[in-house]
């Protein structure tokens, strides 16, 4: 209790620290909304600096999410010359809103040219200023912002959220005023994120520079045992790694994050951290704020934590799964069901406009999943599929089945779980099992969306989600307000959206090969790749969707296309050309002396026996061929790198890495996977997936 949010200005801070006026004046912003005066700014930019100062901070920065994905800082000292040769701390309220970083070395997508450098980052008070704490002592205030371009275009991912948070909960004021809900005055849509990685000894990740450069493993044959026992999941935690979870926890509560559940997950050396939910906008602070705490106290535990999707190939890879609630100002959970969902009319319109949204908006949604590293893992069969659908459950499917029938008139309720041991309590089952495999699965009061990629920002993720509901919520809304007879209405509204929609749900095996065949009947979007995904975002529907709500311009949509297509073009490109560095100078000269070595001995064998040994000279039959097709494919790979130069439209460029080159790499590994398994364990040049995955 006594370390939690020390290193944060809280609101018990603020409440202890600012005059009373301005406190309330603040907290009417955070909580309502209102515009921030700069008189206010003033004081609080006062205060905060005395606060860090006590806590030992000499800097503070302007701390931002540019369009990278990962988060940006600028540190400048709170020094300021006095007359006498010494200096003063100061801050000002002007330092507080606005800084003014050069937008031109961020990615803009073509918004800002590099000559026109300049960009602003906004303060947002809606999430809290907090003290960046190193182990050597150096401490830095950090004040959560916004980053916009001269021109006043979004150039980073909180902007984007914080307008989608706006429009959900404009939207759903309106329909639960329908409703007779008078007192809620905000909506607030919450995340929990459950973030999943992966700990490997620093002393191996240092040997691997497919680690160091890409975060995945580009080589790797399959070590004798795997994920097979399952005996990972839940397992004990080994003491090594306790050690680092109890350090992580202490940074992350003094950051005033809320971390709660922790646990070995499936694959070897992976595991899984949880903090509690909060609004979808500080969550996302929290979560970038989780990855690097992560990085760096398992560094300090001569660890290294690995946050992409994928670094090892035919083990489970890492996701995140993106817990998503709508609120009330008021403390109504929207998503809540209660004991009798069937009765429950704002309930089931809220859910009907969550299944609308998701039927309606799948291809945006995957977006929101589409990274590099995530390609090996949607569609790619592994959990979970590329097809998006909704898992709702047996009660709240039976409820739906009876809403698209006229109306709802029951709900199966939940069972006493039969335990059968006299001394064990009886509990309650309920209502509903879980599913998996699901890529969006309802689960109890919210939404868990499952295919966030984990090294991903969640930022992206929930602007999809707040707006596309929103969207729903707005064609509600625009229907029933103008109705007499509200309920009859509502009735036929819902029953409509169930109709048209209810093909999205899916209660099923989401693995299962009929799934996806049953999918494609249903017409539902089967995406395979990012590339294939890209396109979507400037796809008429996507930027009429966005402009209505305020999200994002026409302008701003097809930046953040063209950067995420660049960036998925530069990661496949570095990867490839880092793969045939390491198969050119690493495994090459090792496998082709090998087996000169093998040669040699099979020669001094027959020498000294008079006959050759049979069965050495067919291993070193197979692994000359092996060289010399991995050779092959060597120089295939190459001729793919070199191929992108002949292209020069930028989609044809994201397609050719995809389809031309992260073949060729896939076609390589073989290969190499292949030679490992044939030479000297002594003599292979990097740890292998045995070592990384079980020596911890
Ligand atoms: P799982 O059983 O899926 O592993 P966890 O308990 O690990 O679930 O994580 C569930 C997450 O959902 C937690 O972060 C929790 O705080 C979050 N959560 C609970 N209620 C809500 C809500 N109303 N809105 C958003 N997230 C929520
Ligand atoms: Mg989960």
């Amino acid at each position: 209790m006594e370390i939690f949010g020390s290193n944060v200005f809280n609101d018990t801070v603020m409440r202890a620290r600012l005059p009373k006026a301005t406190y309330k004046a603040l907290k009417k912003t955070i909580t309502q909304g209102t515009a921030l005066e700069a008189s206010v700014a003033e004081t609080v930019a006062s205060a905060m600096k005395d606060w860090a100062i006590e806590k030992g901070a000499t800097h503070f920065t302007h701390w931002f999410h540019p369009m990278t994905g990962l988060t940006a800082e600028k540190h400048d000292s709170f020094i300021s010359p006095t007359e006498d040769g010494k200096v003063i701390m100061e801050f000002s309220g002007k330092e507080l809103i606005k800084g003014e970083p050069d937008a031109s070395s961020f990615p803009s997508g073509g918004i800002r040219a590099t000559f026109e450098a300049r960009g602003y980052t906004v303060w947002d008070c809606t999430s809290p200023a907090f003290l960046k704490e190193d182990k050597n002592g150096s401490t830095i205030l950090c004040i959560p912002t916004a980053f916009y371009s001269y021109t006043g275009e979004t150039l980073d991912k909180k902007a984007p959220l914080l307008k989608s948070m706006e429009a959900v909960s404009k939207q759903a004021l309106r329909v639960l005023k329908l409703f007779g809900n008078t007192t809620a005055t905000k909506v607030i849509s919450t995340v929990g994120p459950e973030q999943e990685y992966f700990l490997i000894d620093r002393n191996f990740f240092e040997q691997r520079m497919d680690l160091v450069l890409t975060g995945r493993t580009l080589f790797g044959a399959m070590p004798p045992k795997g994920q097979e026992m399952e005996d990972h999941y839940f397992g004990t935690i080994k003491e090594r790694i306790s050690s680092f979870m109890k350090e992580l926890n202490e940074e992350l509560w003094k950051l005033g994050i809320l971390a709660k559940t922790q646990h070995n997950e499936v694959a070897p050396a992976q595991f899984e951290i949880a903090p509690i939910f909060s609004t979808t906008n500080v969550s996302t602070d929290h979560n970038q704020l989780v990855m690097d705490c992560l990085r760096k106290v398992a560094l300090r535990h001569d660890l290294v934590c690995l946050l992409h999707e994928k670094p090892f190939a035919g083990v489970n890879g890492s996701g995140k799964h993106n817990n998503w609630s709508l609120g009330t100002d008021d403390g109504q959970n929207l998503l809540e069901p209660g004991n009798s969902p069937h009765g429950n009319a704002q309930f089931l319109t809220f859910l009907c406009a969550v299944i609308e949204a998701v039927d309606n908006y799948a291809e945006l949604l995957r977006i929101s999943a589409a990274n590099p590293g995530n390609d090996h893992r949607l569609g790619a069969n592994e959990a979970p599929p590329a097809i998006i659908s909704i898992f709702l459950g047996d009660q709240l499917n039976d409820v739906i089945n009876q809403l698209e029938k006229g109306g709802a008139t029951s709900s199966k309720a939940g069972e006493i779980l039969k335990v059968g041991v006299a001394t064990l309590p009886e509990i309650l089952k309920d209502t509903t099992d879980r599913n998996r495999t699901s890529p969006f699965a309802f689960t109890g009061n919210k939404f868990e969306f499952r295919m966030v990629p984990s090294s991903a920002s969640i930022a992206c993720p929930n602007m999809i989600l707040n707006t596309i509901v929103a969207e729903s919520l707005s064609q509600i809304a625009d229907k029933l307000e103008k109705t007499k007879n509200f309920n009859k209405e509502l009735a036929s509204l819902l029953q409509d959206i169930i109709k048209k929609h209810k093909q999205v749900v899916f209660n099923g095996n989401n693995y299962s090969d009929e799934w996806v065949v049953e999918a494609e009947k249903r017409g539902l979007p089967n995406i395979r790749s990012m590339v294939e995904a890209l396109p979507y975002y400037i796809s008429e529907k996507s930027i009429s969707l966005f402009t209505k709500h305020g999200v994002l311009t026409e302008g701003e949509l097809h930046a953040r296309y063209e950067i995420l297509l660049e960036q998925y073009t530069k990661v496949i490109n570095y990867e490839a050309k880092t793969m045939l560095d390491i198969a050119q100078r690493s495994i090459f000269p090792v496998s082709s002396r090998y087996a000169a070595e093998l040669a040699g001995n099979i020669l001094s064998i027959k020498d000294a026996l008079g006959t050759a040994p049979a069965a050495e000279e067919s291993l070193l039959k197979e692994l000359v061929a092996t060289n010399n097709l991995f050779l092959e494919k060597v120089n295939a790979l190459e001729k793919a790198i070199n191929g992108a130069a002949e292209i020069d439209d930028a989609y044809k460029l994201g397609l050719y890495a995809h389809d031309t080159i992260f073949a060729a790499m896939a076609e390589l590994r073989v290969y190499g996977d292949k030679l490992e398994t044939l030479i000297d364990a002594a003599q292979w040049p990097f740890p292998t997936y045995a070592e990384m995955l079980f020596l911890l």
